[in-house]
């Protein structure tokens, strides 16, 4: 393992074409292997970069990655900074600081502490599961870094309640739960969320355990569901299920293709005093299903979908839109007459324009929706302007207009 200050000692001089030199002006954090128009021959991984235009400005300060597409992330544009731990721990730390106070912890305990990108330190996602915290890396770029930068963080998180501090760390498909400080860290964890209780399992669970960009929305459909007849599709470990049921929904289904999911999923009723077996849980591919309860007439006056991400690349943008029509016809035919619709998409390549266009009038067949709300991520998940990709999450609520009786 190369030492920290043999990466940053000499930083390399990398030059880069005209469109990509445009794109970090305007703040976005990436460096593409293609647009690379010189560089040394080999550059060590973690390697501090200077970016230059071809005309020879400097751009901004990176870190190299010799193996990703996305050859240099850039962590400051500034030609004064020094680009060293002390500037990444500053960056992650002024991430932390911005939480302290938006949320009541005895309301929610789960949230994101630093966002990567959007929190201008590429590669960094720091997730608060009550007293433990676990980081996410991104990259050959600021893997090196990690060790050292996440002890330099444990005094701070410490002192905001945090007992164990954990790297989730995935390799060649294999995850695992490096502990960094603090006390070894529980595999589960219960967490509040909007004053809901959520079972979280951090070694098997996606993301860094659960999707806690989508708190707000959870929130929302609580709101919603009063009475309400609930399908929610993609339900992985309930969220949106158990958020539906403490609103008052009188029957809620959750569909999922994976079935230990729901196991976590009917925890999470019972320890908000619900009881699971007055809910259905199936486990079944979502498409197979909807088919299925088409044909036997079912009706639900709320129905969510939230489906893992359909174009993982720009490439797959027609198949995924594709899909996101079919998905959502299905939908709305199980969806009853005034009922409710909250389509979600995670695709980063999707636009929120571009998913409206899934909910188009020949998908609704006809039938009066309107677009009551879009939403997108909640603030602990922020973004940058100048960095599309990072303003993934789309969940618009769509409503049906009821029949006018006079006229
Ligand atoms: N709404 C959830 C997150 C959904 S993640 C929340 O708020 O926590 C997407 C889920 O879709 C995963 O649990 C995955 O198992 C499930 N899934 C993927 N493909 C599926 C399919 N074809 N049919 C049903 N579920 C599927």
């Amino acid at each position: 393992m190369p030492s920290l200050a043999s990466l940053t000692a000499h930083p390399a001089r990398v030059e880069i074409d005209r469109p990509a030199a445009t794109a970090i002006r305007r703040g976005h954090p990436w460096v593409w292997r293609n647009a690379v128009r010189r560089s040394p021959a080999t550059l060590r991984p973690g390697s501090a970069v200077d970016l230059h235009a071809e005309d020879g400005t400097f751009l901004g300060k990176g870190l190299w990655d010799p193996e990703s597409p996305i050859a240099v992330r850039v962590y400051t544009t500034s030609p004064d900074q020094q680009l060293d731990l002390a500037l990444l721990v500053n960056s992650v730390s002024r991430a932390i600081d911005a939480r302290d106070g938006w949320f009541d912890t005895s309301d929610t305990d789960a949230y994101r502490l630093c966002n990567g990108e959007g929190d201008r330190v590429p590669g960094v996602v720091l997730d608060r599961y009550a007293h433990v915290v676990v980081a996410r890396i991104d990259g050959g770029g600021i893997e090196p870094w990690t060790q050292a930068l996440l002890e330099a963080l444990w005094p701070q998180l410490e002192s905001r309640g945090v007992q164990s501090l954990v790297w989730r760390r995935v390799r060649r498909d294999k995850t695992d739960l490096v502990e960094i400080a603090g006390h070894p860290a529980p595999a589960r964890v219960v967490v509040t969320e909007r004053g809901m209780r959520m079972v979280v399992d951090l070694l098997h669970g996606q993301k860094t355990g659960a999707f806690l960009d989508q708190r707000e929305n959870r929130r929302r459909v609580r709101a919603m569901s009063a009475g309400a007849r609930v399908l929610n599709l993609f339900s992985y470990t309930g969220g949106f299920s158990c958020a539906a049921a403490l609103g008052g929904a009188s029957h809620v289904t959750s569909v999922d293709v994976a079935h230990p999911a729901h196991a976590v999923a009917q925890e999470t009723f019972r320890i908000n005093g619900i009881e699971p077996s007055a809910h259905t849980f199936v486990t079944a591919d979502a498409f197979a299903w909807l088919a299925q309860a088409q044909a036997r007439g079912d009706r639900f006056s709320l129905v969510i979908s939230d489906p893992p991400s359909f174009a993982p690349s720009e490439r797959s943008l027609p198949r995924a839109l594709n899909a996101y029509r079919k998905l959502h016809e299905a939908c709305i035919r199980l969806t009853s007459r005034g009922g409710a619709f909250c389509a979600s998409s995670c695709s980063s390549h999707v636009s929120l324009d571009a998913f409206l266009t899934t909910l188009d009038d020949q998908v609704t067949a006809g039938r009066e929706f309107r677009v009551l709300e879009v939403f997108g991520q909640p603030m602990d998940h922020p973004t940058t302007p100048g960095w599309p990709e990072g303003r993934y999450l789309k969940f618009v609520v769509l409503g049906e207009v009821q029949p006018s009786l006079k006229r």
